[in-house]
């Protein structure tokens, strides 16, 4: 039986991917390509060009690929871009996600892993945070996911569904070896942004330098992409094995500042930066870090490759390799 990648020619979807073919599963992917890469798709997987709201599209890929589950990552996942406009991420997260549902509860498949995000929570009353803490999403960005959770809690009680919402903190790193890593355009993000500092000389502005934190710049919990696309593979498992479903973190419990990220750059990459001190950024929480106890006891979870110094590394080669800056 076939697992349906939606997104699977994204970042973190390309990676779970790989972590599917590696456990031995067969895997088909549906990807409008609007922000995925053709050239990420391994040669021996289907791929479906279509966007996950065309439930025609998806219901006759879903029959075609005899699919026994879904791994739902197609989503748009930028902070400042849904502050700015918040209707493509209703549209695209939550229409879309309860179309794809449709399909999927139309064709009888069962087991459904979602990605999700730290964004769900809001502002933290405490740190780090575990799943019973209260959702109060400050950006539609984390709204519209949060809707997308509440809609497969509501399925699962009515219809034949289980599923599994992985929240994920700060997505990094890279998997060089399969030339694997993130290539968002524009590149909004910390790492690949100070990253990007190092090989082309490009300014990096820290959003805002006044936070109630330990050095005044914005706390993240950085968590390799790799071992969230194993969490994908192992949330699969538990959720075909019977095990409960529901909303999982996915973290390492350890948080890394702004400038803490920008030193581990500066020493793994030994380049000069550019950084500014700018403004803070509209949605963004001071401080985000995961209580992930529920993943590692249930699913096995674990942050095995997610040292800041690690996840830097994995980028920087994948970095050198896009870029041609100084070769691998
Ligand atoms: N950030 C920054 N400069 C940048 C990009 C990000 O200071 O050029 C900050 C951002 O405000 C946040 C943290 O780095 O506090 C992580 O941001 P990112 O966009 O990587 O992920 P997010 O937390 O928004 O999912």
């Amino acid at each position: 039986m076939t697992v349906l990648v939606t997104g699977g020619a994204g970042y973190i979807g390309a990676h779970a991917v790989r972590a599917l073919l590696r456990a031995g599963r067969r895997v088909a992917i549906l990807d409008d390509l609007s922000t995925g890469h053709r050239d990420t798709v391994p040669d021996e997987v289907p791929l479906c060009v279509a966007d996950i709201a065309d439930a025609g599209a998806v219901g006759a890929f879903i029959a075609a690929q005899g699919v026994s589950a879904v791994l739902h990552f197609a989503a748009r996942s930028l902070v400042g871009e849904s502050v700015a406009d918040p209707r493509k991420y209703w549209r695209d997260n939550v229409a879309g996600s309860v179309a794809l549902l449709g399909a999927v509860v139309d064709a009888g498949v069962r087991d459904v892993v979602v990605s999700s995000t730290a964004a769900v929570y809001g502002v933290p009353e405490r740190s780090p945070l575990d799943e019973a803490h209260r959702t109060n999403p400050v950006n539609p960005y984390g709204a519209t996911k949060l809707a997308v959770e509440r809609a497969l809690a509501d399925y699962a009680a009515a219809y034949p569904l289980r599923y599994a919402a992985l929240r994920y903190f700060n997505a990094a790193g890279a998997d060089p070896d399969a030339g694997l890593g993130e290539r968002h355009d524009p590149e909004t993000h910390l790492i690949p942004r100070v990253l990007r500092s190092a090989s082309e000389g490009c300014e990096v502005a820290i959003h805002g330098t006044d936070w109630d934190t330990r050095d005044g710049t914005c706390v993240r919990d950085y968590v390799h992409v790799r071992d969230l696309a194993d969490a994908h593979v192992a949330a699969l498992r538990h959720l075909e094995a019977g095990g409960a479903g529901g909303a999982f973190n996915l973290g390492t419990g350890t948080g890394s500042s702004v400038r803490e990220v920008i030193d581990v750059v500066a020493k793994v990459t030994g380049r000069p930066l550019r950084v500014v001190e700018g403004p803070r950024r509209a949605g963004d929480p001071p401080v985000l870090v995961a209580d992930a106890t529920r993943a590692s006891r249930e699913l096995g979870f674990s942050a095995a490759r997610s040292s800041l110094r690690q996840v830097v590394e994995d980028a920087w080669a994948f970095e050198r390799g896009r870029s041609g800056a100084g070769g691998l």
